[in-house]
């Protein structure tokens, strides 16, 4: 099946000020957030894409939203590249490619009732204002807020953190879109009603076909959530593959010491975990070769010199490591 969305060699790099020295030398020194991806959704796929704080996964979630701009490379959506987008196209890929915000705290303005929060995307969208209240209904039903009456003059500080987050999806999904990006949908949420969103994200997908990556840190909510993982380390993808394959017997050491830090049901454990050291590296001056290399206790020679390419390790698995 075509690709949806598709990401060639995507590099971005974000300025940084330059010291007094840096300025002598000539230099100008940049936060590496990706160095160089390339993967495919396909239409009603759902992909994960995880790694620890700084790799680069929520960047990667703004460059596919056209929220951001590549430094290199190129993301496509339904076979258009993003950077040729303007005017009517880019206000079509808009209604089509949503994203779901982590904080639906810091979501929705304070200012704003919540029917003017979701029926917003309409009227930036252009739809007829006689459709505003019938669209708002069925997006409310769809994230199972039925009693729509009972929300749509209230504030957001009147709404419970659940409540908040469905009407986040609801507005998410009032256009209609084919791609969602969740960048830690439920991370700020309480543990009492995390599940009850992971639940409603899954069916939602499901109902409408949407093609959707989650970024996340929780091998356990990729896993409820997404057939396939890709593992991120400091700009790169390390490993990309099955998620019940990712989680159960996880290769690249990087992967491994994620799901040791994470033990996750039914996961193979007969491996010792692998003690992972130190931090992720400075993005402005990543070690050469391996980015994992001065984490990993399986680093040899060849990994300070040559930087691992994506491999096949089975059917639809790859992953970035020189060890066999
Ligand atoms: Fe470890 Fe080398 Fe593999 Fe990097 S390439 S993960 S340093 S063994």
């Amino acid at each position: 099946m075509a690709a949806l969305v598709e990401l060639r060699d995507v590099v971005k790099h974000f300025p940084v000020s330059r010291s007094l020295a840096e300025i002598v030398r000539g230099k100008h020194p940049a936060v590496r957030a990706l160095a160089g991806v390339s993967f495919d959704v396909g239409a009603g796929d759902a992909v994960a894409v995880v790694g620890e704080s700084g790799c680069g996964k929520t960047t990667l979630g703004r460059l596919m939203l056209k929220l951001a701009e590549p430094t290199a490379g190129t993301i496509a959506f339904d076979g258009t590249a993003l950077a040729t987008l303007a005017g009517d196209s880019l206000r079509g890929f808009r209604r089509q490619a949503q994203l779901v915000f982590q904080n639906p705290f810091e979501a929705l303005n304070p200012r704003f009732t919540i029917y003017r929060a979701v029926a917003e995307p309409l009227l930036n969208a252009g739809v007829d204002r006689a459709e505003h209240m019938d669209r708002v209904v069925s997006a409310f039903r769809r994230v199972h807020l039925p009693d729509v009456g009972r929300y749509l003059d209230k504030y957001p500080h009147q709404l419970s953190g659940g409540q908040l987050q469905r009407v986040v999806l609801a507005r998410a999904l009032v256009l209609g879109p084919r791609f969602l990006v969740a960048d830690e949908p439920v991370s700020m949420l309480d543990v009492s009603v995390r599940a009850g969103i992971l639940a409603l994200l899954r069916e939602v997908r499901d109902a409408m076909g949407l093609s959707a990556v989650y970024i996340s840190h929780d091998l356990a909510l990729v896993r409820y959530l997404c057939e396939r993982t890709l593992v991120m380390y400091l700009g790169r993808v390390v490993e990309d593959g099955p998620t019940e394959e990712i989680v159960r017997r996880p290769r690249h050491p990087y992967t491994r010491a994620l799901v040791a830090a994470v033990p996750v049901p039914d996961a193979d454990q007969s491996r010792a975990p692998l003690p992972i050291r130190g931090n992720v590296p400075d993005a402005r001056e990543p070690p050469s070769g391996c980015a994992f290399r001065e984490r990993c206790p399986h680093a040899m020679p060849r990994c300070a010199v040559e930087t691992p390419a994506l491999r096949s390790i089975g059917e639809r698995h790859r992953m970035a490591c020189h060890l066999e």
